[in-house]
């Protein structure tokens, strides 16, 4: 049996003694001369002590001034003490008592007395630990779920009159924090997130910790809540956590209706948090009859769903795809829709991310992809064109081991090759695991699917990844398609990704053409294919089979040429500078399909080549054995031809790892070693360029993303970005908020047209009031955000700002109403970017309060 402990503290060894012999029997016993050495015991004893007798009266520190520490030391304050001490006077005991001693005997000992006392005092402090472990959370010391139940059960029950609210938080993140900081760090992170729930609550509710990482409080209402208030919590949390990167999601259950069960609100405030799971910039919601619809419609299809495929309320639906060279039907997208009995066709933008979330989604694909095949079946009986249709492949599906299999099993159960199947698969799915998706993606393609990269740039992070990609066709996001015609300028992005589509030897759909300016866009840069509500819409496939019909009527087919793929561009340069001239032969053979190649014997004709040729040039094969200017200073040139110039530089020698290592420290895209075949150079050039053109074409993008469509300033995105990469030598600067006052009555008199021209000319009238380096952003419909570095005192920033006001006034004199109202905060040094706009915008409201029209300063 274990021995519990008691601590005897007594100075007499007599007294020490006589207990020894008391407690001995049934229990371990420590014992302290004086205050000072039983606190040093109790420093390393604390979690087994389960008992003090304590002398009073003792030299070095007394029984007082011992009991006093203890008790205000958390670790030891529950440890029960008996007061032991010689007189039998009233005063002592009550002082001892009064110092958080628990019981009190008198001396002379008495051992029947004495155990006894001993015993109960363990045994009761023994239940009440347990009743407290059951009633507090241990690490936090908030109330426990239950308890917390009990607790504000009743507190709602005594206050009927007070209006309350269930407010509760989960950490997203919470098991990645523990794994990647640390149990200690995740421990402290709570403890920080329960100290924050007490002072919120601050007497005026209860606070409990659920499981792990949920908290939940029932608060009296005494404000609206806000984002901003939830955003602050988290950022507060972030930094004491030291942890940085904590996501924490609120939730907010109004109680209203008290016959709801409590346990039910706080549910519901936890699916209210829950909701918002993974939204960017949203920290909380709160529970409405909105969320309940939402949640209990998707509990009544997830409930439907299995019923329903079994009873063929699922049906495919044909949309067609056009070769837009000559308006040919090429081929079509199978997309699913669900014709409910009661609720009639249902959208599948709301239940396909459902049956993501619910793994359904494989099987309702494999559906589509068997009535895909069955469809294919019957028109190839029927002798009608051969088209391939694609089918969506959701990424749940890919991580399915039997994705291959079933396929194939499909596709052979019909009779049909594999290259009838177009598999979809959306851009974003091959951010989250490329290299498992990459193998899968590639035995695929190994079998005879047609790969197509599905909303294509929607995201930024697949450019980088193309060149491993197996792909046949890209298929560009609608989004970008419908704002690409709205720009001005030509230079548009669609040009570069046709011009990228076209190196990687890929066809390229564009999606959701809606009106014939589109289609006419995607005529002029060379898009392939078009899919679209301007064409036709989805439709059920015995529609779809007519229209495959008129085709097959008319004679002609569609097929995938190769040869639609042709350019009309100069052809790009190939340099080939090397002394020996076999090679040079042998090289411009290799290339004369591909370039226009130039030959240089020498350093001095390649980089008279390369001053010629500029940006004509597109690979340089170099030899870095050349005479004259050797291949290094030529290489060093090109290096900085490079930065202007997307030029490729491929490096030759014979094999040497030294020149090798050089050539490329100086930044040659490749090296291969002489003598080597033909085959392996062309491959070299070609992956060479296309990493290059990769390169350029993603910075492109990006910067298309950073900017804003209709002024060509940037957006919020690059704001914010040209905000984090602002130096110290920046400061002192003045961030303005325009907003123009009223376009929103120019667009209803006017239309958007005259709306937009007025905006158009507002970001020219702010180009030409600011230097190239200040930083200029649309922020919003109306709003402009400007940045003036090396603003260097208010009165000068406040004059700029009211005289763009007033620049625009005059502008606005000859036509119609144009004015615009500032608001303006000045900074010595760098700031965080949202406080900065904060400060503006509360300029902004007093000029338009005071000063419309003009420009406001913010003053503290
Ligand atoms: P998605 O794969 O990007 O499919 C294209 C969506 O654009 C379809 O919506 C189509 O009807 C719509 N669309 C076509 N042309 C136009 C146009 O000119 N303008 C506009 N505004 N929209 C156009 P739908 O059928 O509602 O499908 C929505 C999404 O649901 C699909 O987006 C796809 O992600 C998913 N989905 C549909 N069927 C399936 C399926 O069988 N399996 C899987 N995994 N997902 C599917
Ligand atoms: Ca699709
Ligand atoms: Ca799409």
């Amino acid at each position: 049996m274990i021995y519990k402990t008691i601590l005897v503290v007594e100075d007499n060894e007599i007294n020490r003694t006589m207990l020894n012999t008391i407690l001995a029997d049934q229990y371990q016993v420590l014992e302290a001369e004086n205050g000072e050495e039983a606190l040093s015991l109790l420093e390393r004893y604390k979690d087994e002590i389960s008992l003090i007798l304590l002398d009073l009266v003792m030299p070095v520190m007394d029984g007082y001034t011992f009991l006093s520490i203890m008790k205000s030391t958390p670790d030891y304050a529950t440890i029960p003490v008996i007061v032991t001490t010689q007189n039998d006077g009233e005063t002592d005991e009550v002082a001892a008592l009064a110092h958080g001693a628990t019981d009190f005997v008198a001396k002379p000992y008495k051992p029947q007395v004495i155990l006894h006392r001993v015993a109960s005092i363990i045994n009761l402090r023994e239940t009440a630990a347990m009743v407290n472990q059951f009633q507090y959370d241990r690490l936090t010391g908030l109330y426990s779920k239950e308890f917390f139940y009990r607790k504000a059960k009743e507190l709602l029950a005594q206050n009927p009159q007070k209006r309350y609210d269930v407010i509760c938080s989960d950490i997203e993140n919470f098991k990645l924090i523990n794994d990647v900081f640390g149990i200690p760090a995740g421990d402290r992170l709570l403890c920080g997130i329960a100290r924050l729930y007490t002072r919120m609550v601050n007497g005026r509710g209860l606070c409990g910790r659920f499981n792990a990482d949920q908290f939940v409080c029932l608060l009296e209402h005494s404000w609206e809540y806000s984002n901003e208030m939830f955003r602050n919590a988290e950022i507060e949390i972030s930094a004491m956590s030291n942890t940085r990167s904590v996501s924490m999601k609120w939730g907010v259950f109004a109680v209203v209706d008290r016959t709801i069960p409590f346990e039910q609100m706080c549910d519901r405030a936890l699916l209210a948090a829950r909701s918002i799971k993974g939204q960017y910039g949203k920290y909380f919601a709160t529970y409405d009859d909105k969320l309940r619809n939402k949640l209990l419609r998707e509990q009544a299809i997830t409930d439907g769903m299995e019923a329903a495929l079994k009873e063929g309320q699922f049906v495919i639906y044909l949309q067609p795809k056009y070769r837009i060279q000559d308006y040919q039907l090429a081929g079509a997208e199978a997309l699913i829709r669900w014709n409910h009995p009661e609720w009639g066709f249902q959208s599948p933008a709301e239940f396909i991310p459902l049956f993501e979330k619910n793994g359904f989604i494989t099987k309702l694909d494999q559906f589509v992809w068997d009535r895909t095949c069955a469809a294919l079946r019957s028109w190839d009986d029927k002798g009608l064109p051969a088209i391939a249709v694609s089918v969506n492949v959701s990424r749940a599906d890919i991580y399915n081991a039997n994705l291959t299999d079933f396929l194939m099993n499909t596709v052979n159960k019909y009779g049909l090759s594999p290259s009838r199947l177009h598999l979809e698969i959306t851009e974003s799915a091959y951010t989250e695991d490329p290299n498992q998706i990459i193998e899968t993606v590639v035995s695929l393609r190994n079998l005879g699917f047609i790969i197509e990269m599905d909303d294509f740039g929607s995201g930024y992070s697949s450019l980088n990844m193309l060149n491993q990609m197996p792909l046949d066709i890209l298929k560009l996001d609608m989004k970008f398609i419908q704002s690409e015609t709205a720009k001005p300028n030509k230079q548009g992005i669609l040009r570069f990704i046709m011009g990228l589509a076209r190196w990687m030897k890929l066809s390229v759909v564009a999606e959701g053409v809606e009106t014939p300016e589109q289609m006419e866009r995607l005529r002029e840069i060379g898009c392939d294919y078009a899919q679209g509500y301007y064409m036709a819409r989805p439709m059920p496939c015995d529609q779809f089979e007519e229209l495959l019909r008129e085709q097959a009527g008319s004679g002609e087919q569609a097929e995938e040429t190769e040869e639609s793929q042709q350019e009309d561009c100069p052809r790009q340069i190939l340099l080939i500078a090397d002394e020996d001239e076999t090679y040079r032969g042998q090289v411009r053979e290799l290339f004369k399909d591909q370039f226009e190649v130039v030959e240089a014997a020498d350093g001095e004709a390649a980089l008279g080549c390369i001053a010629d040729y500029e940006s004509r040039i597109g690979a340089v094969v170099l030899s870095l054995t050349l005479s004259g200017p050797d291949g290094f200073s030529v290489l060093e040139i090109l290096q900085r031809e490079k930065a202007v110039w997307n030029i490729c530089a491929i490096a030759t020698a014979s094999a040497d790892a030294g020149m090798e290592e050089r050539a490329l420290e100086m930044g040659a895209d490749d090296f291969t070693g002489k003598p080597h075949t033909m085959k392996s150079l062309k491959r070299r050039v070609t992956r060479a360029l296309r990493a290059t053109q990769t390169r350029e074409w993603s910075l492109e993008l990006q910067q298309e993303a950073s900017r804003d469509y209709l002024t060509g300033l940037l957006n919020r995105r690059g704001f914010q970005a040209a905000m984090d990469s602002l130096r110290k030598e920046d400061a002192p600067l003045a961030l303005y908020l325009f907003d123009l006052d009223n376009l929103k009555s120019i667009n209803d008199t006017f239309g958007h047209a005259e709306g937009d021209r007025h905006i158009r000319q507002f970001a020219q009238l702010l180009r030409s009031h600011t230097r190239e380096s200040d930083i200029l952003s649309r922020y919003g419909g109306d709003e402009f955000v400007v940045v003036m570095k090396q603003m260097k005192t208010d009165e000068a920033a406040l004059k700029k700002g009211e005289e763009i006001c007033r620049a625009i006034r005059e502008m606005g004199a000859g036509g119609n109403l144009a004015a615009c109202t500032a608001g303006v905060v000045r900074r010595n040094e760098l700031d965080s970017s949202e406080e900065l706009i904060e400060r503006a915008d509360q300029a902004l409201y007093q000029a338009k309060k005071n000063n419309k029209g003009g420009c406001s300063l913010w003053r503290k």
